[in-house]
């Protein structure tokens, strides 16, 4: 719950590939920042091909609205001094909430051919994050004189938060049924707050994984994270990569649409009630996968009453 007593929700977006998309974000920024999210994440791309870039859009949305930037980090490729040094330079830019990512070896590499990192798991790079908040807040806390005399030591330190991915349908990697929870609950151990699942299409996929990850132990927030497919080829690319389970229905529906308008529309239509059969089974809240794009994730918590119904700005442009 946020302190005004509503349920959370949050969105992530991509970093721009060109500057007529980077002026676009900022406009989709603004519409989804207006909403009051509890806080607005940032891909990283595979390898640190997006550093700068991913930066630049955290800070913009630390700068120019009243929103919380939540970094994607990926250690996959890096050795432990240049993960360390990522880090730092992301909490430099006063970036304190984290989603730490092993992320995805280049394509066709096999574990031993080639260096992939020191940090073999994202519950490394979870541990990585806590260490090197502690080493800066113990340089930026050290003992300062006041002027009659008397040194002293402020008693708190900025915490981070790091949240970790999960798998309510497993990772595409794991070899058993369990592994997925066990994954979650060592990401917990070493000091993940809140984790966000990949998306899905059933809702029973993600109170089955939650149930069992509760019975397991865990107890950190899983927010479930949701993409409104707005148009069959959208549809069709996100099961290619994710591996998902086919939405059957949806997939017909999207397939006899005659527009595109009706194709956002039967995707906004799914999407809310997948929200509304979740929330109703204890989801803490809803993380929307926007694409960049506001319109369809603003109607999907229209849908679901979490926002005030049509606000005018966010119908006129995708
Ligand atoms: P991990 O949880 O560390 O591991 C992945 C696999 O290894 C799993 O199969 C797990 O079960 C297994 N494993 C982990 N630890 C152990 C262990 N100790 N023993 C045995 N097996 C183990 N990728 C990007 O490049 N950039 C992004 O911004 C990005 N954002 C994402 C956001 C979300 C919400 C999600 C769900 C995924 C995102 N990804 C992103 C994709 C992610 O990087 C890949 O799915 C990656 O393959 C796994 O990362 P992970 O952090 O889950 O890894």
């Amino acid at each position: 719950m946020t302190n005004d007593g509503r349920l959370p929700f949050s969105f992530e977006l991509f970093p721009p590939r060109s500057d007529a998309a980077a002026v676009s974000l900022r406009e989709t920024i603004g519409h989804l920042a207006a909403t009051g999210p509890d806080f607005i994440s940032v891909t990283y791309g595979a390898n640190g091909s997006s550093r700068q870039s991913s930066l630049e859009v955290l800070r913009y949305i630390r700068e120019q609205t009243n929103v919380h930037p939540l970094a994607h980090l990926t250690c996959v490729g890096s050795s432990h001094l240049e993960a360390n040094r990522l880090v730092r330079e992301f909490l430099d830019a006063g970036i304190t909430s984290f989603l730490a990512l092993r992320g995805d070896p280049p394509q066709g590499s096999v574990e031993g051919d080639q260096f992939l990192g020191d940090l073999g798991s994202a519950s490394e790079l979870v541990q990585l994050i806590h260490l090197v908040q502690t080493e800066r807040a113990q340089y930026a806390t050290l003992p300062s004189r006041s002027s009659n005399g008397v040194g002293h030591i402020p008693s708190t330190r900025v915490k981070v938060r790091v949240a970790v991915a999960a798998f309510p349908n497993g990772h595409p990697r794991s070899v058993r049924s369990n592994q997925d929870i066990d994954t979650l609950l060592a990401k917990q151990a070493s000091g993940a707050t809140m984790a966000i699942t990949q998306l899905f299409f059933h809702a029973e996929d993600y109170l089955r994984f939650v149930a069992a990850a509760r019975a397991a132990g865990v107890t950190i927030p899983i927010l479930p994270g949701l993409m409104p497919a707005t148009s069959a080829t959208r549809l069709e690319r996100i099961l290619e990569v994710t591996g998902e389970r086919r939405p059957t229905e949806l997939t017909r529906r999207l397939a006899s649409a005659d527009s595109a308008e009706e194709q956002l529309d039967i995707g906004v239509e799914h999407a809310v009630g997948l929200a509304e059969e979740i929330l109703a089974g204890g989801a803490p809240g809803l993380h929307l996968y926007t694409f960049n794009q506001h319109r369809a994730v603003l109607s999907v918590l229209e849908g679901v009453g979490l926002i005030p119904a049509a606000s005018p700005t966010h119908k006129e442009s995708a």
